[in-house]
């Protein structure tokens, strides 16, 4: 059968580590995959960067590019029939043009950063150009008539996780195994093994796991815990302020005025300076049950971690 594999790397440890077994099983066609949403942490870019080298695995780059819907939006407001008042109509197309930041624009054409609840930042800024750009035009070209989809996912992350297969087929023919499936081959693995995987094949894993990050990707990711944040602002200043500088930015093309990187649920005045990211940070560095922000979706316990549900597993 002619088979193509396509792993998606994350610069987390799970996707490194079916990387390394796709190599050491000599998986045929492979091919890796980065969606860049440019949100990362650049120690993380640097990361993907070494790992190709280190592998000698050509990874590539892809990521969305919302130039077209922030277009339609500016043409939307400009229209006064829309109903935008003037003052926020006028600060709204002053920021409205594509950056070129996955993350940054998609937020701009939303109007809203994404969250727990309202989840589309997987979808947009990885499974869309993930489909778009590498399972459909495979599909199209008909060059394989089996395409395996590589996903780093561990049934002892999450809940949600604990009962995923280890080969799923999302379409195809069951008799011959022709078709599209999902591979998780280390769906039954502890991360212990995981990084027992990187020794034995002298791979490092993202240094951001040794500067209190138990996961890698956005920074932060909306799923980020207190302390995760906590962390993340010690240590990355610089992050939290980038973050500071897309919700001025985002607050402006907002209808509302107002765009908080994490949502203040049923809360009528919110304001940067009343939910932006800094206050979540402030809060961050209470003790558990301290500074009362519990309409803010920052996980205070610990031991939540709510993930990327994802089929193709793209946020660690
Ligand atoms: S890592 Fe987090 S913030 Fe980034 S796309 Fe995935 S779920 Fe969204």
């Amino acid at each position: 059968m002619n088979t193509v594999n396509i792993v998606s790397v994350s610069g987390g440890k799970d996707s490194t580590a079916s990387l390394l077994i796709a190599i050491e099983q000599s998986a045929k066609n492979l091919r890796a995959v980065f969606c860049d949403t440019g949100h990362e942490h650049p120690e993380t870019l640097a990361y993907i960067r070494r790992l190709a080298d280190a592998t000698g695995i050509d990874i590539q780059w892809i990521s969305e590019d919302f130039s077209e819907q922030i277009i339609k939006k500016r043409a939307r407001i400009a229209d006064p029939v829309n109903g935008w008042p003037q003052h926020l109509r006028e600060q709204a197309l002053e920021v409205l043009h594509p950056t070129g930041i996955p993350f940054l624009d998609m937020v701009l054409w939303k109007g809203r950063f994404p969250s727990t609840k309202a989840k589309f930042c997987t979808e947009h800024l990885k499974v869309n150009p993930f489909r778009k750009q590498i399972i459909g035009p495979l599909i199209a070209s008909k060059e394989f008539s089996r395409i395996v989809s590589w996903v780093g996912v561990r049934r002892d992350e999450s809940l949600s996780r604990a009962n995923v297969a280890e080969w799923h087929m999302e379409f195809g023919e069951p008799e011959t195994g022709e078709g599209l499936w999902l591979h998780r081959p280390i769906a039954t693995w502890t991360a212990e093994q995981v990084f027992d995987l990187h020794r034995r094949h002298g791979i490092k894993w993202n240094p951001l796991y040794e500067q209190g990050m138990g996961r890698v990707g956005c920074m932060p990711c909306i799923n980020a815990r207190k302390g995760e944040l906590r962390e993340i602002a010690r240590r990355f200043p610089v992050e939290i302020e980038r973050v500071a500088d897309w919700e001025r930015i985002a607050s402006q093309a907002a209808k509302r005025g107002c765009a908080t990187f994490w949502p203040a649920r049923g809360e009528v005045n919110v304001t940067l300076e009343s939910h932006g990211i800094h206050k979540v940070v402030d809060w961050s560095r209470t003790s558990r049950g301290g500074r009362q922000f519990d309409l803010i979706a920052v996980s205070e316990a610990e031991d939540s971690s709510p993930m990327c549900q994802s089929i193709y597993g793209l946020c660690e």
